[in-house]
């Protein structure tokens, strides 16, 4: 049996998975719930990640933002 692969959302901005939703009575968005942000412009939705490249991606975003 193929095991399921888990997505979790990842924040571009600081690489936090503590997603939430907000929104208003037409439509729902994501924002971080660490830093605050929230998905670009057009989009609704931070970037879904399987579970297990979630430390590698989170890696990632620190790396960028160290420089
Ligand atoms: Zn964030």
């Amino acid at each position: 049996m193929p095991e399921k692969e888990k997505f979790e959302k990842v924040c571009p901005k600081c690489g936090s998975t503590d997603i939430r939703a907000d929104g208003d009575f037409i439509s729902v968005w994501d924002y971080c719930g660490s830093c605050g942000s929230k998905p670009p412009m057009g989009f609704m939705s931070f970037p879904e990640f399987p579970s297990k490249k979630i430390k590698s991606v989170q890696k990632e975003i620190r790396k960028k933002k160290g420089k």
